[in-house]
């Protein structure tokens, strides 16, 4: 019997197997997809918000700001890429001004560091590139970017190295509770826990109503982006906020950590599994993108993709034990800002645990921190003893991203092994590129059958049923176009 069994592993569910890693008990992620961070946390704006946002005194208020605290310190010691970059809210008419005060008091009373109100000239001096009818900003010094997957992947890896059993490719469908003990049904098994932890996004509302009495509806909301190549990268060097609306936070135009553009989203309800993009939603995103930030060239779009936030109708986080049946913990209505609140909704569990009086001892010999080979930025003399000592990083695989053979070996094997071609894509960037895996699929496919020792009809692109030779990877909006 496990102790916690945890339902879902997008960044939230991964976070809090991360931390509860640390202690010396037997924890178990259950995981309805073939790999992590396939729900909203593998699309989504990628921003580290500032935490102006949030009204004041909500969970959602504490926990993006120390979230973003806590973030910082996971990317450096999992060596996951983010980058503080700041944020600049913009007010394009003058009626849009009072809002933006009305974020800074929010920002001010959330304890957000270091946010000031910019006239006009002060904005366009800091991204010249925005649009001249700028009557003002809110800049907010301390918000930045990260690549959300791999924030997710490196918390699950470290998880996994210390103990933690990742079971993907096992949609919980039910659970009972007996004598203390939950049932949690899996395909063909059934797993007992002392504890639940529901992290299940979009599908926390269906987790909850299995064993809990129904209290919240999640509202699957879609967003739609484009990703503009490298050389539109540089237009912005903050990530660029209109005034939000009640659905979100409004169209953003933004760096992303690997050097591209980020133009989106839209804000549409849909049904949980409503991941394609859309003709109108996407023409929607660009008009209105291009209110901010006129200068961006949709010839240089490299992809499209959508993500599904797991809006709440109670409107904040629904962090807790459930009133009505003990040892079951929601971690639900995780919308925006849940990436950057992540490590600290992990937190929050413990506390819980702490205050059962049943979180156990520290391991003792728990293996902390994460270091990956990023070819690219070594330095010549680095590549140079690195290829001497291991030919297969001197095979270049992805051209675009300069990704050798020896980074995709390590994703194959690392402690949360890629099994898909995205999978390798999302663990070490083979496919990311202006080609967006054109030329590196192919041999992306080969290394992938080598390695598992598995026929190349067999390959999946990503999720489930997406056989590279043989389906449609993009058919009926499964995957993202
Ligand atoms: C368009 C968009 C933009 C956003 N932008 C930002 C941003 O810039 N900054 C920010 O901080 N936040 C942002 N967010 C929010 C952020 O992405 C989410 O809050 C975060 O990813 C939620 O993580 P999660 O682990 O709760 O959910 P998910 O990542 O959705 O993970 C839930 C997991 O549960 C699994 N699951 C579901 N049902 C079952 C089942 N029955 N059995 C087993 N497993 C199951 C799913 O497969 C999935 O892997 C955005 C979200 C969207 C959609």
């Amino acid at each position: 019997m496990y102790d916690v069994a945890i339902i879902g592993c997008g960044v939230v569910g991964a976070a809090t197997a991360y931390a509860l890693s640390r202690y010396d008990m037997k924890v178990v992620v259950l995981e309805a997809e073939n790999d992590v961070a396939e729900g909203a946390t593998k699309a989504n704006s990628a921003i580290l918000h500032a935490g102006f946002d949030p009204e004041p005194n909500t969970s959602m208020a504490r926990l993006n700001v120390d979230g973003i605290a806590l973030a910082k310190q996971i990317c450096d010691r999992l060596d996951v890429p983010y980058k503080i970059c700041g944020s600049l809210v913009l007010a394009l008419s003058p009626e849009e001004l009072p809002h933006l005060q009305h974020l800074y008091d929010n920002g001010i009373a959330n304890g957000v560091p270091d946010i000031h109100l910019l006239s006009a000239e002060e904005t366009l001096q800091r991204e010249p590139n925005l649009s001249k009818t700028v009557q003002g900003a809110l800049w907010a010094p301390s918000a930045g970017i990260i690549s959300p997957w791999e924030y997710a992947l490196a918390m699950i890896e470290v998880a996994v190295r210390n103990g933690v059993e990742l079971r993907r490719s096992c949609p919980v469908s039910n659970i009972r509770k007996k004598d203390g003990v939950f049932s949690v049904s899996i395909p063909s098994d059934t797993v007992e826990a002392k504890y639940v932890i529901n992290a299940a996004g979009v599908y926390s509302d269906k987790i909850h109503n299995m064993i809990c009495k129904p209290s919240f509806h999640i509202i699957p909301t879609r967003g739609e982006y484009y990703v503009l190549d490298k050389n539109e990268g540089e237009l912005v060097h903050s990530t660029i906020f209109q005034c939000p609306s009640k659905v979100g936070k409004g169209v953003l135009v933004s760096p992303t950590v690997d050097g591209n553009l980020i133009v989106g989203p839209n804000a549409e309800e849909v049904g949980p599994e409503d991941r394609g993009c859309t003709a109108a939603g996407l023409s929607f995103i660009a008009e209105t993108a291009r209110r901010s930030v006129p200068g961006f060239s949709l010839g240089d779009s490299i992809r499209n993709f959508a993500g599904v936030r797991a809006n709440v109708d109670t409107g904040d986080f629904i962090i807790g034990e459930a009133p009505d049946v003990e040892n079951f913990i929601d971690l639900a209505g995780i919308k925006s800002p849940g990436l950057s609140s992540s490590a600290a909704i992990a937190l929050e569990v413990i506390k819980i645990f702490q205050k059962k009086r049943v979180l156990p001892e520290k391991k003792k010999d728990y293996k902390d921190g994460r270091k990956k080979i990023h070819f690219k930025q070594l330095s010549a003399e680095e590549k140079a003893k690195l290829v001497h000592e291991h030919p297969e990083y001197g095979r270049v695989i992805c051209r675009c991203e300069t990704v050798t053979e020896g980074e995709i070996l390590n994703a194959i094997h690392s402690d949360v092994p890629a099994r898909t071609i995205d999978g390798v894509k999302r663990r070490c960037n083979a496919g990311m590129g202006r080609c967006q895996g054109g030329f590196c699929g192919p041999r992306v496919l080969e290394i992938l059958c080598r390695e598992l020792h598995i026929d190349p009809l067999q390959v999946l692109q990503d999720r489930d049923g997406s056989y590279v030779l043989e389906s449609e990877t993009k058919q009926g909006g499964k995957h993202h176009v």
